[in-house]
């Protein structure tokens, strides 16, 4: 199921933007020789909406400047909605640092999606939400140079590139399961065909 998400257009230029790996502390999903599949079309079938309808890329996953970047940024305008992509529990609604303020949900498949540098989170731990619900307002909180939202995916408090599950710039999931394994206390992330 696709929810209606508002499309709004983007009204700002680009900003530059840097956040540091930081490491948030939560329990564990996954032990060694488990696995954990991850599949879209599962996930789309419990409800999805991509969480900043209407957003521009600014930045994607990967090493920058030197530093590991552990999401991608995307951006509409300030106080835009930020929605959950997903079902799911509020695990942290907080302030976090270089994240400003911070939004962590997990879902019931293992996954964990982070949404930070929010104005002003509209949701607290311990809260039960669902794909579309408002979560924050699009900000700047933390180590951020301009409005936006950025957004990881992790499993096992490690973060992976967002984009294995999300098509950023159609504002879809894409359609390839994800196997995630462990080992040595580091995770694995395969794309299944
Ligand atoms: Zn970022």
């Amino acid at each position: 199921m696709l929810l209606a998400c508002p499309i709004m257009a983007w009204a700002q230029d680009y900003y530059d933007v840097g956040v540091n790996h930081i490491k948030i502390n939560s329990s564990t999903q996954l032990n060694d020789k488990e696995e954990l599949l991850i599949c879209p079309m599962d996930l789309m079938e419990e409800g999805f909406c991509f969480p900043l309808p209407g957003s521009k890329i600014l930045s994607p996953y990967g090493t920058r400047d030197g530093r590991m970047h552990s999401g991608w940024d995307i951006k509409t305008f300030a106080n835009d909605t930020i929605r959950c992509a997903f079902n799911g529990e509020v695990i942290m609604s907080q302030w976090y640092a270089d994240y400003g303020n911070c939004v962590i949900v997990r879902h019931p498949n293992g996954l964990e999606t982070y949404y930070s540098h929010n104005v002003k989170n509209l949701v607290k731990k311990g809260d039960k939400v669902k794909a579309g619900t408002p979560l924050a307002l699009e900000g700047r909180t933390g180590r951020a140079t301009g409005d936006h939202l950025h957004f990881e995916t992790r499993v096992n408090n490690q973060h992976f590139d967002p984009s294995l599950l999300f098509d950023f710039e159609n504002h879809r999931l894409r359609k390839d399961c994800l196997r995630i394994t462990k080992k040595k206390s580091v995770i694995k992330v395969k794309k299944v065909k």
